[in-house]
């Protein structure tokens, strides 16, 4: 449970139910557990709590790891490519296992094949630049993908 504000009244620290700071709405009540005022909050007063952020060696895709309630150096499995990495508070340390390499050239690859077949079906009604759009805004919301949590191994 790493999201936290504080208590807009007893400036206590409240623990929310969502493990990211993202997962929350741009504005929302609280009723502090200690002093029972409800407050407006937004997004922004939230902060992260024991959420570590890494860039994994082998395929270069960025995850997380929540370390509540844990300590450093932990072992850790990149939710991407499965390797087993690991890590203190600051970066990788040692690399246990080297997993596949990445697939995202591979996701792409097929990504773009879909679109293409999809143009030829709606012949003409598509321009060239706007399927290069298409594409570029495809290849963006692949590449743009959320960051995955890491896997802590025991
Ligand atoms: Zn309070
Ligand atoms: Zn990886």
């Amino acid at each position: 449970m790493p999201v936290i504000v504080l208590c807009k009244n007893c400036e206590r620290k409240i623990i929310l139910r969502v493990k990211r700071v993202k997962d929350l709405p741009f504005v929302y009540t609280i009723t502090c557990p200690y002093c029972e005022m409800t407050e407006i909050y937004y997004k922004k007063d939230a902060k992260e709590q024991d959420i570590y952020r890494y860039t994994c060696p082998i395929c270069n895709r960025r995850f997380y790891i929540d370390m509540y309630k844990k300590k450093f150096p932990v072992k850790v499995e990149c939710p991407y490519c499965k390797s087993v990495l690991i890590l203190n508070n600051r970066e990788v340390l040692h690399i246990i296992k080297r997993g596949k390499p990445p697939e995202s050239l591979m996701i792409v690859t097929t990504a773009i094949g879909a679109i293409l077949g999809l143009s030829r079906g709606l012949s003409g009604a598509i321009g060239g630049g706007i399927l290069g759009a298409f594409i570029g805004a495809i290849l963006e919301s692949i590449i743009n993908q959320e960051e995955l949590e890491g896997k802590i191994l025991d």
